[in-house]
């Protein structure tokens, strides 16, 4: 950069570069040690993978993440912090499972009406359960059988040890709620470590006791507005950083027409994002070569409103499970007084492929028609319709977060935190707990931010 070109120059102890949860919660934690910490966002905006709209009558919309469960103690301490509460998402009524041309209705965990098939589905959980506790959360390639379970996909697993083609569904439609991604792309070494990360499956997928059971009143975003407004002007955002120098004296940022200087910095973002930057000098082998491993999902998250929840009248929760629809799998994401209805619908994997690109009216009258299919003639005329396509968003690329294909645990696995230089890396990729979600982020800021305190002391 022409030192001519920079408007803006800032020195701080700490650089963290990524104004989403996990960032947001590094700079937290450093700047209540009493360091001086500047966080740089890309975005005009903070919260990266979270992000909250409002609907004409105010209603909070949340685009990107949105649930917290049980056991995600760190978000739920810090939204105490903050003053923010959540309410209970609506779990009533019965469930909509549309498989091999039938649609059946149902309650409780497992969808499906056959009991041959509940069981084989309940005894594939408990063995996927089994193998996830065996993974190390810590090195998920020390497990006995890691060799093994990374250079296999889960696909590869499935094919092997699930005989009921219902059975086989079901999995697909798990990988692609928990991971946005089809059983083909993930190594199942990751499928198990993440299951374990989480607990276990049930958690996973579960609304009531497991990941989708609360919401933020206000929208989840504002975990992140709120860490911002109290670090003031020390965040800087649209401050995309695209290069980072290192050398005894300190890291020097450059972001355009800023340029911060500090003795330790934290990239806070997904590793394909930080493989986007330049470095001087080069990030180690090992280290440039895992951003080239870690994909995003593809995720597009629908949201329709209309006057009322109207599908609880009919006994209906607003959840369906697809195997034939673009868009698999709906919630009620009303809130709490059930005005706006609202239903939300999400395309994941093969499908968010297929119509991220997309002309967005053929888009939307895809979604309107479906939910016309799954609640009647009420559904397709929604009064506000919002939608949110990640892996059109330069700074995310995809979501629900970056995942591991076969072979990289194994590779690379013990680069995933390793600090390279004055480097330290955060994002809820990097949580061995409830990694990929918003707890994950947490979780992975707050470590982030104890190595750094402890390197500058
Ligand atoms: C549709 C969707 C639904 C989800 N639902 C849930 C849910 O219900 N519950 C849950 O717990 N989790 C959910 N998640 C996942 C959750 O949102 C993420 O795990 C979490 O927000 C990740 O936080 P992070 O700080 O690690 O990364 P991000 O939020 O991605 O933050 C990274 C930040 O870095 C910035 N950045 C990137 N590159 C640069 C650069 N070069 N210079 C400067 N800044 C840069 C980005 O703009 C971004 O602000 C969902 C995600 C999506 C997409």
């Amino acid at each position: 950069m022409d030192p001519a070109d920079i408007i803006e120059e800032h020195v701080a102890d700490v650089a963290i570069i990524g104004a989403g949860l996990a960032g947001l919660m590094a700079a937290r934690v450093i700047a209540a040690a009493g360091r001086s910490v500047v966080v740089l966002e890309a975005r005009g905006r903070v919260g990266g993978k979270t992000y909250t709209r409002l609907a004409a009558d105010g209603t909070p919309i949340d685009l990107g993440g949105q649930w917290i469960g049980p056991t995600q103690d760190h978000i739920e301490a810090l939204a105490l912090d903050l003053g923010l509460k959540t309410f209970p998402t609506y779990d009533t009524g019965e469930n909509i499972e549309i498989r091999q041309g039938e649609r059946h209705q149902y309650t409780g965990a497992i969808p499906t009406a056959d009991p041959q098939v509940a069981m084989a589905t309940v005894e594939m959980l408990l063995e996927l359960n089994l193998m996830a506790q065996q993974v190390p959360l810590a090195t998920p390639w020390t497990a006995h059988d890691a060799a093994s379970w990374d250079a296999q996909t889960v696909q590869h697993w499935m094919e092997s040890h699930v005989q009921d083609s219902a059975v086989r569904i079901l999995l697909t439609q798990v990988v692609r709620a928990v991971f946005s991604v089809e059983p083909r792309d993930l190594s199942l070494l990751h499928f198990l470590f993440y299951v374990h990360s989480a607990g276990n499956l049930n958690q996973l997928v579960s609304v009531t006791r497991g990941a989708q059971e609360r919401r933020f009143y206000e929208g989840a975003q504002t975990l992140a507005n709120r860490i911002a407004d109290a670090l003031g002007d020390r965040v800087l955002l649209d401050a995309p950083v695209r290069m980072i120098s290192q050398d005894d004296m300190g890291v020097r940022i450059d972001a355009g027409d800023t340029l911060v200087t500090a003795q330790r910095a934290i990239l806070a973002m997904a590793p394909t994002l930080a493989g986007r930057i330049r470095y001087h000098p080069p990030l180690p082998a090992r280290r440039d070569q895992l951003t080239q491993r870690m994909p995003m999902g593809t995720v597009i998250k629908v949201q329709c409103l209309y006057p009322t929840a109207f599908w609880r009248a009919a006994g209906l929760s607003g959840q369906v499970l697809s195997d034939e629809d673009a868009l698999g799998l709906t919630f009620d994401n009303s809130p709490p007084s059930g005005q706006p209805g609202i239903l939300l619908g999400f395309m994941e994997g093969d499908a968010g492929r297929q119509w991220s690109d997309s002309d967005p009216a053929t888009r939307r009258a895809l979604v309107l028609t479906t939910l016309e299919k799954f609640f009647g003639p009420a559904a397709a005329i929604p009064t506000e319709y919002f939608e949110q396509i990640w892996a059109r968003e330069e700074f995310s690329r995809g979501g629900y977060a970056g995942f591991m294909p076969p072979g990289v645990w194994t590779s690379f696995g013990a680069d995933l935190l390793t600090p390279c230089g004055r480097l330290h890396w955060a994002g809820t990729e990097t949580s061995p707990i409830w990694n990929g979600y918003m707890e994950g982020a947490i979780r992975s800021g707050e470590r982030a931010a104890d190595e750094v305190l402890a390197a500058l002391t």
